[in-house]
């Protein structure tokens, strides 16, 4: 707890921690963001902002966004560029600096948005730009599309956000900066540019244990999925190629141990605290990366600006402070549960509104309506709630009509992804004559909000332990809308069955026959819809009222950006 002492005490002029994340979302209509990991940095930096730590963000600025998708009429996933015009969202700034790419010296300029917290505090956000006039056009290029691009392309990237970074602060003139916190690895390559630092003026070798021990004390590292395919690696030859001007034959090897750079082993071997992203995430990661002290801070999302319009009146009314302290929400047990169902059915009536209107669904406001939304990729599972139709048709005959509101965008390379999506657009029209089901375009913290307070129940069946935390479900829990969802990520830590929302298959589930558990999930996922949650919905309206009321009051008041940031400053940021 001394880190909270610090943090109350201190001179909050000085920025003290740098936060790096390849991408930072905090709103919609700064497209710097693709999904999850973006939208938990702006969040983040949102709640600094509010409790007054002394943070700024550094990330890059993707001139072209993510992407706008938009579909052919066979369900093909069409990418348009996300054109934004920056000027009119960030202040340019004069400072420039330089980063070896391929023998070149690339100039990175920078541009800043000052978010603001509830007392006025700011939190500057740094965004890198490689479109710069001195810059051939191809290094224009570095920064523009995330996530963009092959191996090489990448790289590059991180170059920037690194190297360029770590510089940019300097050149900024941020003297006094204690941690610099990588947001996964994509960032590890500030460690290097901080030893080069280190030993400026002295003959030390970078790689030097005393110099190993004096960047771990200055860096924290998050990683975020169990996901291989999540943990960056280049081949030392690309290393080479890329950075070899930058560094001696020496360094080179040491940051290609067995022929390759690896961004996530590069930052863990550069951290003194370690986190994953939930407990369980942080067990699986002791699994994946043994012989480093790994813990967890489990993540959260910021309480108002997901909590919709309805029910923050509500809050205003019953919840005094809680804007500022979301531990108050846990006394959500003293609004009249009416209240809040009616603040949903304005949240809902939205939500059906903007539908009917741009797909000419008929939804109605009266049916029980799912929603299901997130990048769509194999390990997500997006179409296991489609697997058997029939008994779709069943449920919504037996126990009560079913609407389904399904969203998200898959990686332009994620050919598995886009086939998902095809394949959920094909069953939601063979499914059509019996059930309103819409797939709604172009996913992004907009649509998000529309959807995770417009709909009934929340569905999230990832393959576990592969979802490393999940934050739409918080999203869902602080509009008081219950999970159906695996036990894994949050959701372990949130779950209790009957007053928080539901699980699909066993909490002692060991997931080594991943068919036979899966069989058993799908089982549980209709077979509660049927027989616990339909019911429920349209037969207990008070039994219903209550789980929103338990959802707002346990899951709402905890899983929030406040409390994880405490947690941040308490073990990591000011020990
Ligand atoms: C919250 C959010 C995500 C992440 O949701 P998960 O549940 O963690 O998959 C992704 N995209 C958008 C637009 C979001 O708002």
């Amino acid at each position: 707890m001394e880190g909270i002492q610090r943090l109350r005490t201190m001179d909050k002029s000085e920025i003290k921690i740098a936060y790096f994340s390849m991408e930072i979302g905090f709103d919609g209509d700064i497209p710097t963001y693709s999904g999850g990991l973006g939208i938990l940095a702006g969040d983040t930096l949102r709640s600094c902002a509010d409790l007054e730590v002394p943070i700024c963000g550094v990330t890059l600025v993707s001139n072209k966004g993510y992407f706008i998708q938009q579909f052919d009429k066979d369900f093909n996933q069409i990418e348009a560029p996300n054109n934004w015009k920056i000027g009119d969202f960030l202040e340019p700034l004069k400072a420039t600096v330089t980063v070896p790419i391929s023998g070149r010296t690339v100039t990175v300029k920078a541009w800043k948005y000052d978010l603001p917290g509830i007392t006025g505090h700011k939190v500057p956000i740094f965004f890198l730009d490689t479109d710069c006039e001195e810059n051939s056009e191809e290094d224009r290029k570095i920064t523009y599309y995330l996530y963009g691009g092959d191996r090489r392309y990448r790289l590059f990237q991180e170059v920037v956000l690194g190297i360029g970074g770590y510089k940019m602060l300097k050149k900024l003139g941020f003297y006094d900066i204690e941690k610099f916190h990588m947001n996964e690895g994509h960032s590890a390559l500030l460690t290097v540019e901080l030893r080069k630092d280190l030993v400026s003026d002295s003959s030390w070798d970078i790689f030097e244990a005393e110099v190993t021990t004096k960047v771990q004390n200055r860096c924290v590292f998050t990683t975020h999925t169990p996901v291989p395919a999540g943990h960056d690696k280049f081949s030392k030859d690309l290393v080479n190629e890329v950075i070899g001007s930058y560094l001696t034959k020496h360094e080179l090897d040491l940051l290609c141990p067995d022929g390759e750079m690896n961004m996530t082993l590069l930052a863990l071997n550069n951290s003194k605290y370690i986190n994953g992203v939930a407990k369980k995430h942080g067990e699986v990661s002791r699994e994946m990366f043994p012989g480093y002290k790994i813990e967890s801070i489990t993540n959260g999302v910021h309480s108002s600006f997901w909590c919709s319009d309805a029910l923050a009146v509500l809050f205003d009314k019953y919840l005094k402070d809680w804007r500022k302290d979301p531990f108050t929400i846990r006394n959500a047990f003293s609004i009249p549960p009416q209240e809040i169902l009616e603040a949903h059915t304005e949240n809902k009536k939205k939500l059906i509104t903007y539908i009917n209107e741009k797909y000419d669904s008929g939804m109605e406001a009266g049916v029980f309506t799912l929603g299901f939304a997130r990048r769509i990729t194999a390990y997500k599972r997006p179409f296991m709630f489609f697997e058997d139709m029939e008994r779709l048709k069943k449920i919504s005959e037996k126990s009560g009509k079913i609407q389904v509101v399904f969203a998200g965008k898959a990686h332009p390379n994620d050919t598995d992804g886009k086939r998902i999506i095809r394949d959920i657009k094909l069953s939601i029209t063979k499914l059509s004559p019996f059930m309103k089901l819409v797939f709604l375009d172009n996913y992004n913290i907009n649509l998000a909000k529309t959807i995770v307070a417009g709909v009934d129940i929340w569905l999230n069946n990832p393959q576990p332990p592969k979802e490393a935390s999940g934050t739409s479900g918080m999203k869902a829990s602080i509009n008081g809308i219950p999970n159906l969802s695996v036990l894994d990520g949050w959701w372990l830590e949130g779950h209790v069955e009957n007053v928080t929302g539901w699980s699909i298959g066993d909490r002692e589930a060991l997931y080594q026959n991943i068919e036979v558990e899966q069989k058993t999930e799908l089982n549980d996922l209709y077979g509660k819809l049927e027989k616990i949650i339909i019911p429920t919905y349209y037969n207990k309206k008070e039994d219903w009222m209550r789980i929103m009321q338990n959802c707002i009051a346990f899951n709402g008041s905890f899983f929030n950006t406040h409390r994880m940031v405490y947690q941040y400053v308490a073990s990591a940021y000011f020990d």
